[in-house]
């Protein structure tokens, strides 16, 4: 085989795997690095061009988390093991289609799709924290509901009693959203999805009750009554506070980058996770 061919432009594509730690998706990480080094691509943790996440959609989580400082640079790409992935395009016996595919592919805007991403500011008497999230941030209540004001572009919406919210991404909207009642929402739709969590709705307590789907450049501020003990999640990982004066939601302005090598469009993807898993597989 001739690797030289198959680089771009002559130097090699850097990549790094974030593998899910089971019995297969440690097999398959140890056959991707080596299909890699015939193809004359370089294992790189520092400045990938490339993460190839091997295992479910929480794998694809985890390596966006632990990337999320360099996404301008990076594309990430899934090959799910065990069940069908929303982020994992890929299929266990694809991999030697994927691993050349990823050697002789340029990285353009071509081959890269974007999607928007959830920004989230902490505010706390002691500064303010950034986080981002690929999928969706959440406030909960830990022994008591939630009791916050609602605030978009400034303005108080509503006093929320309830279980938490939820603030999702367009790629999130399929995850913890959708079992919210949320909408699926398109990722070419620059936008961010506020979701109730158990509300309470009686003649004292009322929330709007529907979702809402706020565009770019605008604001959702969350303040909880001061306080209480609450559960913040970004994505798969979760972090108790009690310390939190307010919570800035945006559509952040950087996107993410997932390598589009072949075409599988996003109603495709859906139909496959959540309706019928045989068509067109
Ligand atoms: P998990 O318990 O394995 O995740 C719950 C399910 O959500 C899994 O089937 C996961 O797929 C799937 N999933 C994750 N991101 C998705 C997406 N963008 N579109 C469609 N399905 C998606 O935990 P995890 O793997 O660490 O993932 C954390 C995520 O779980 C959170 O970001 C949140 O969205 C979701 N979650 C959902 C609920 C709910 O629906 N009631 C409650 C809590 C959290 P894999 O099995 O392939 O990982
Ligand atoms: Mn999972």
């Amino acid at each position: 085989m001739d690797t030289k061919e198959e680089n771009i432009g002559g130097t090699a594509v850097k990549y790094f795997v974030v593998q899910r730690d089971d019995e297969e998706s440690r097999h398959l990480t140890q056959l991707f690095h080596q299909l890699a080094s015939e193809r004359g691509m370089e294992h790189d943790n520092k400045n990938p061009d490339i993460v190839l996440s091997i295992g479910g959609d929480g794998t694809m989580l985890e390596a966006f988390q632990l990337y999320k400082h360099k996404l301008e640079k990076i594309a990430f790409v899934g090959l799910h093991t065990g069940h069908l992935g929303f982020f994992a395009d890929w299929k266990r016996d694809e991999i030697h289609e994927l691993v050349s595919m990823m050697a002789s592919t340029a990285l353009d805007s071509q081959t890269i799709v974007q999607y928007p991403i959830v920004e989230i500011e902490l505010e706390t008497k002691n500064g303010k924290e950034n986080y981002l999230a690929l999928n969706e941030f959440t406030l909960k209540g830990v022994d008591r509901t939630l009791v916050a004001q609602l605030y978009i572009n400034d303005q108080m919406l509503e006093m929320f009693r309830g279980d938490g919210i939820c603030i999702s991404s367009p790629v999130g909207s399929t995850a913890y959203n959708k079992s919210l009642g949320g909408a699926i929402l398109h990722p070419s739709i620059e936008a961010l999805q506020i979701a109730e969590i158990a509300s309470i709705n009686n003649r004292v307590f009322r929330t709007i009750g529907s979702s809402l789907i706020l565009p770019k450049h605008h604001h959702c501020d969350i303040f909880p009554r001061e306080q209480q003990n609450l559960l913040v999640t970004i994505d798969h990982r979760s972090i108790l506070r009690n310390d939190l004066i307010s919570v800035r939601c945006i559509v952040s302005p950087k996107k993410v980058n997932f390598a589009r090598l072949r075409p599988f469009p996003f109603w495709s993807r859906v139909r496959e996770a959540f309706i019928s898993f045989e068509i067109g597989n």
